[in-house]
């Protein structure tokens, strides 16, 4: 074994078969039926052609994507000019982020990222040979320009990692921040972007600032808004010349052809898909304002899950919920816990038990 990963933990989310389950961020509503009938027709005709390797470029996914972000951001009143040859897939964000890391960190190269945050930046990181640098964010868990300017000047870093809205925190960053990283450093500005989709009122997406800025990186995923975390479908959006470099560390044909069938006809139904958006934002809106009048702080959260804290011990609160069939997320900061937003059902569920467990014990 390397000696650098002795003593590493495993992205570790307890996987436990509970009937309300908010502890991974997932789309608690499933795929609706019309899109589930689409992506059986469309795989239909791809078995017998299974003995050919897929397009190893996914060629018809990278349009899809383009369709789909277009439309996006002409929606949002956004001029971004995309075309295929910006857009990279694979299995999930998170290879896409390791991709990104394998070609652009690796042994002797440094990775900052705004803690707390996403786990599994430092894991990829780690996992290339790379050293992770954690900068701490503001006690509300805020990231701002002078800040994030200071700390990337003083480091300047190979890769530079920003998460917004931000998991565990839910907290949004303004384009501004990005644009310190960017201009304060000569390394590659990742911007995942996996919760963009339930920001309300949408926020400016970092794609918005691509022209001109060959080193910066947007990444966004499937698993989220689009309900299809089975699927694992991320995506970035990059400037042809980074999007080529990927090619190298990609194993070829990482993208299976049912991956790639799939991915496009969800995308093809992205209205129906994102339909939920709204309702899983109500519930997270729910969420906020019941924790907060029971007296825990609550964090403002742009994305489906709400960070809570003031909580005595997390960890009980956590095995009483579980207790009563929820499972929410103790994600290791100190009197803090995460929850998701569920459908109406499971959001009355979690908060119900709330208010038991705290009529209990207050
Ligand atoms: N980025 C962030 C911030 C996430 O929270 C997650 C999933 N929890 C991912 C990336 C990876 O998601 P996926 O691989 O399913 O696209």
């Amino acid at each position: 074994m390397r000696s650098d990963l002795v003593g590493l933990k495993p992205y570790g989310a307890p996987h436990l078969d509970v009937p309300v389950q908010l502890n991974v961020n997932e789309n608690a509503y499933p795929i609706p039926d019309v899109v589930v009938e689409s992506m059986r027709a469309a795989v239909d005709g791809h078995f017998a052609g299974l003995n050919r390797y897929p397009d190893r470029e996914f060629e018809d996914l990278r349009e899809h994507l383009v369709t789909y972000l277009q439309g996006v951001n002409d929606r949002a009143g956004q001029s971004v000019e995309l075309s295929s040859d910006m857009i990279w897939a694979a299995n999930g964000s998170n290879e896409v982020l390791s991709h990104i890391v394998q070609a652009f960190g690796g042994p002797g190269r440094t990775v900052l990222g705004f803690t707390p945050s996403y786990s599994m930046h430092p894991l990829i990181t780690t996992g290339t040979g790379a050293t992770w640098q954690a900068s701490a964010r503001n006690d509300d868990f805020t990231l701002d320009a002078e800040t994030v300017a200071a700390e990337v000047a003083a480091l300047n870093p190979d890769i530079v990692f920003l998460c917004t809205p931000n998991n565990p925190t839910g907290t949004s960053i303004d384009l501004d921040v990005i644009e310190a990283a960017y201009d304060n450093c000569s390394g590659i500005v990742i911007v995942d972007e996996a919760y963009a989709e339930f920001s309300r009122p949408a926020r400016a997406s970092a794609m918005t600032l691509l022209d001109g800025r060959p080193r910066l990186v947007v990444s966004r995923t499937m698993s989220k808004a689009f309900a299809c975390a089975g699927l694992r479908l991320g995506y970035a959006i990059a400037s042809p010349d980074l999007i080529d470099v990927l090619r190298l560390v990609r194993l070829p044909y990482h993208l299976s052809e049912i991956t790639q069938v799939l991915a496009s006809t969800a995308l093809e139904h992205a209205d129906l898909l994102l339909e939920n958006v709204d309702r899983l934002i109500d519930s997270r809106d729910r969420i906020s304002q019941h924790l907060d009048a029971a007296g825990f702080t609550v964090y403002p959260s742009d994305s489906n899950f709400v960070l809570f804290g003031s909580i005595a011990s997390p960890h009980d609160l956590w095995q009483k919920l579980l207790d009563r069939g929820i499972l929410i997320r103790d994600i290791g900061i100190d009197h803090h816990a995460r929850v998701n937003a569920g459908t109406d059902e499971e959001t009355t569920a979690f908060l119900t038990a709330v208010d038991e467990i705290l009529a209990e014990d207050p």
